[in-house]
């Protein structure tokens, strides 16, 4: 019997540890962006390039009856740019690729791309390449591409926590997919920059929260025998949503970060907030995640959206 393919069963084969054969790959799969080093042959050194793609696919990340062409194009890219935030990088510039349904008209096609383009240098990250094709059937498919480069102290990657770290989050969470912040978000660049420059070698971990708070954090966790332990109570609800939609809606793309002493209350207008802790799990069948609500522990270690 065949199975359906699920992101995460099929990334794990592509991002499993300790397959990295070639020196360059400073950073390989199962971050936000891999790091690599541009090195030509002969080359001592070489410049250090953050890389990553990513989707935005009609009917999953948008609804482009109700958003329109522009909106899917502008998130098309912020959702990119937002694993350049995660890293700390800063944006080179990206690439595109978008497969078009065959009734698509010129003009929205153009209406797409523009977008994408506008977008792309509101944020410092010019638009250098793209392709567009037309398919038989089936719904837009947005793949961007992102070039970075780490900043002076190093690309954060989501793997460094350390027991005793505070977890932070910046902004609000939950809601997001049923108002419009999916759509209107700013990617944290500057604040991820800031964070680095801050907080320098105490920042330890850093990852944008894309699927979930609840899965989003467990990443923090997956390469380490830790565990996160986030407190309900503290959380930053955005305004309408309450615990489980902040835990669990995904779509945020605010910073999730485990740093190790004092952490700024905000960064000019984003709020920073301390949301828990990172400390060695009790036992090794103990969640990777826990929510302390209501006097009890939850498991909320699968809570969030996979994109499928
Ligand atoms: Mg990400």
């Amino acid at each position: 019997m065949t199975s359906p393919a699920r992101e995460f069963s099929v990334l794990e084969r592509i991002c499993r540890p300790g397959q990295l054969e070639d020196s360059r790959v400073l950073i390989g799969p199962g971050d936000d962006l891999a790091l690599v080093r541009a090195e030509g042959r002969g080359d001592v050194g070489g410049a250090e390039i953050l890389v990553g793609v990513d989707q935005l696919i009609d009917g999953i990340h948008v609804d482009i009856a109700t958003v329109g062409w522009s909106a899917a194009g502008r998130k098309a890219v912020t959702r990119s740019l937002s694993d350049i935030a995660a890293m700390a990088g800063r944006p080179v510039s990206i690439v595109v690729s978008a497969a078009v349904p065959p009734d698509v008209t010129e003009a929205s096609a153009m209406e797409l791309f523009d977008s994408m383009k506008e977008t792309a240098s509101q944020y410092h990250a010019p638009l250098v390449g793209g392709d567009l094709a037309i398919l038989k059937e089936g719904p837009l498919t947005c793949s961007v591409t992102v070039m970075a480069v780490p900043p002076p102290q190093g690309a954060v990657t989501r793997f460094g926590a350390q027991p005793g770290d505070g977890l932070y989050v910046t902004g609000q969470l939950g809601g997001a997919w049923r108002g419009t912040h999916h759509l209107t978000f700013e990617p944290r660049l500057s604040e991820a920059s800031m964070l680095r420059a801050i907080l320098q070698d105490r920042l330890h971990a850093m990852l944008d929260i894309s699927d979930g708070l609840g899965r989003d954090a467990a990443h923090l966790v997956e390469r380490s025998g830790l565990q996160v332990v986030i407190e309900a109570d503290a959380l930053p609800c955005r305004d309408g949503a309450d615990v489980s939609q902040a835990v669990g809606d995904g779509e945020d793309y605010e910073l999730l970060l485990a740093a190790a002493g004092e952490v700024p209350e905000g960064l000019g207008a984003c709020p920073v907030t301390r949301i828990g802790t990172i400390q060695e799990r009790p036992d090794p069948d103990a969640p990777p995640v826990v929510l302390e609500w209501n006097g009890a522990n939850h498991d909320i270690s699968q809570s969030g959206w996979e994109h499928q």
